[in-house]
């Protein structure tokens, strides 16, 4: 922790005070060094827009943000593509200070304002869950696509409860019985895999989906998704890693199997789905803590299993009310 001068806003740029954060796998990747970043991270966040000198009329709007900053002028950004434009910054990932701080410099034109209905503690999970939207912009999914989520920690249920409105035949595959209980709450399949066989795994699963997104978190687990998936069927990976991952590409050949990336989506979109309760974040949330608190927070988002750490900044001090019900709760 450390005290900073409150951010420039010139230029474009809007004064947000932050509402809450919430801690990413992405976070603790940078902390081991992904991406080199130094400085204020923090992505996913709700916050209060104090000052925006060439957009007044957004004072006082709550919003969440859209973390990739183009350049403007390159032939990416031309075509409204920020999220791919190779001199871009991206809020609390590259080159720029993000939320994790009481105050963020956020370009105007990366604000997203938040509908009255919508909660703060639900709004936090814009950007993740946009990132899970992802894949139904990305792959035709049918009614009935088979789809496999492997990993059952915060991406792989949010990709799960995503994916769970694009078809009717969607598994998830965890090891955590609490959090796979998550998405058979919403009705869909699930296998803990820790109670099955490696063998009768094998003879259940090998080859039978079409699509399966790998959201483990372990760079290595492309090569596990290459079994579950069906010949010319496609691998969506979404796991970033500080580490290189080694992957068998005779399999993908063999079988003419589709590896795709997938990382960020339309917030805008991810907000409209949890506004109107199409998909619902909240049982994701282990815990909230106070900002003065951020450094047992982060460790506690680095305890193996972990769902999503929240940081609320109310002024005032104390304990969010739904860090009070939590532990009034255990
Ligand atoms: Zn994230
Ligand atoms: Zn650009």
């Amino acid at each position: 922790m450390a005290d900073v001068p409150p951010p420039d806003i010139s230029g474009a740029d809007a004064l947000v005070k932050v509402l809450m954060a919430g801690i990413c796998a992405t976070d603790i990747e940078l902390y081991k060094g992904y991406q080199n970043f130094q400085g204020i991270p923090g992505h996913e966040f709700v916050g209060r827009v104090e000052e925006a000198p060439q957009a007044p009329e957004l004072v006082g709007k709550r919003v969440t943000v859209d973390i990739n900053i183009g350049c403007g002028k390159c032939l990416r950004c031309q075509i409204g593509d920020a999220r791919h434009c190779p001199l871009r910054r991206a809020l609390g990932i590259r080159d720029k200070d993000g939320g994790f701080a009481d105050y963020c410099a956020v370009p105007i034109e990366n604000l997203r304002v938040l509908p009255e209905g919508l909660e703060t503690i639900d709004a936090v999970f814009a950007e993740p869950l946009a990132a899970a939207l992802q894949i139904a912009q990305q792959v035709h999914i049918r009614h009935n696509t088979k789809i496999a989520v492997m990993g059952d920690g915060k991406m792989g249920l949010l990709c799960a409860l995503a994916l769970n409105h694009y078809t009717s035949d969607l598994t998830l595959l965890g090891r955590h019985p609490e959090k796979l209980g998550i998405a058979a709450g919403e009705n869909i399949s699930t296998i803990n895999v820790s109670e099955v066989s490696p063998e009768a795994l094998k003879q259940r699963l090998r080859g039978a989906f079409d699509v399966v997104v790998e959201a483990t978190g372990n760079p290595e687990a492309v090569n596990q998704a290459a079994k579950l998936v069906a010949p010319e069927g496609t691998i969506v990976a979404k796991t970033t890693s500080h580490r290189p991952s080694e992957i068998n590409l005779a399999e993908l050949v063999v079988d003419e199997i589709t590896l795709l990336g997938s990382r960020c989506g339309d917030i805008g979109f991810a907000v409209k789905c949890l506004a109107n309760r199409w998909i619902h974040a909240a049982p994701l949330v282990e815990s909230v803590y106070p900002f003065a608190d951020f450094a047992r927070a982060f460790e506690h988002a680095m305890t193996p299993g972990s769902l999503k750490i929240l940081v609320a900044f109310e002024s005032g001090g104390g304990l969010h009310p739904l860090q009070q019900a939590l532990d009034g709760g255990s």
